[in-house]
């Protein structure tokens, strides 16, 4: 598999991932010409793309979603819910490419095989996905308040995981939004801070070398450093070392991440 973070943060994510036969794009959530542009600068094209599986319905992660949609006739996967607030926020898309994918579900295109899973967050019905061709595993989990159980055990195993780190605890509490806002951050169905998304990992990563992205950062309220120091530490913990028994990067909100080809090993 290989696959790129075109960007990631609050202000608009998409991620693309293919195996041999298919290419797909994890949400579409900045303009259509932005995302047509991401795809170029990592040498691929929107016109090759087999599909859009939707995360959940927040703008950040749908805005380009129905442009995309229409002008390369490409299916876009949700659940039933987040198609009922899809349809009020993307325009109208042709029955036959509106494809219901419900948590639980296992989807296969091609020689690519998507296994989908529920998350906690204040959207109707948000969900991460794990991606297997072969032998080799890559998971992407974004936009949740807390990781259960349930999710680290299905995670598990894989070669990278694309993973939330969203804020810094500190910076968030001291920063000047809404008490409203804050509170809602910081709650089980608001974002991962640097802290739990280490402990999460601390979980499910085998110290095998895995690639690590740390993804939808706060613009507000951390700091790419500040990410994947903490991150970094709790992991070390271990007896890991970054570079060697699992790999840290980073990810940004305008630049794609170098394409990344996995295996198993
Ligand atoms: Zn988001
Ligand atoms: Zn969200």
């Amino acid at each position: 598999m290989k696959f790129s973070v075109l960007a990631s943060g609050s202000t608009g994510n998409a991620f693309y991932i293919e195996s041999d036969e298919t290419r797909l794009l994890v949400d579409a959530g900045l303009s259509g010409k932005q995302i047509e542009g991401l795809l170029e600068q990592i040498g691929k094209s929107a016109r090759d793309l087999d599909g859009i599986l939707i995360t959940h319905e927040h703008s950040d992660h749908v805005r380009g979603v129905g442009v995309m949609a229409r002008r390369y006739q490409l299916p876009v996967f949700a659940n039933e819910k987040t198609w009922e607030e899809l349809d009020k926020q993307i325009g109208n898309i042709m029955d036959d490419q509106r494809r219901f994918l419900e948590i639980g579900d296992v989807l296969q295109l091609d020689d690519l095989t998507i296994e989908t899973f529920g998350t906690s967050h204040d959207a109707v019905q948000s969900m991460g996905f794990c991606f297997f061709e072969d032998e080799c595993k890559v998971s992407f989990t974004t936009d949740l308040g807390y990781v259960s159980q349930k999710i680290k055990e299905t995670i598990k195993g894989s070669e990278a995981y694309i993973f939330e780190a969203n804020h810094d605890v500190e910076m968030l509490r001291t920063c000047s939004y809404p008490w409203g806002t804050k509170r809602r951050i910081l709650s089980d169905v608001g974002h991962l801070s640097n802290e739990s998304s280490g402990e999460a990992l601390l979980d499910v990563v085998e110290g095998r070398g895995e690639w690590i992205y740390l993804a939808h950062l706060s613009k507000e309220n951390n700091m790419t450093e500040l990410a994947r120091l903490t991150v970094k530490n709790i992991l070390e913990e271990e007896g890991w070392k970054d570079g060697e028994e699992f790999k840290l990067m980073d990810t940004s909100p305008i630049q794609p991440t170098r394409i990344k080809e996995i295996k198993r090993k």
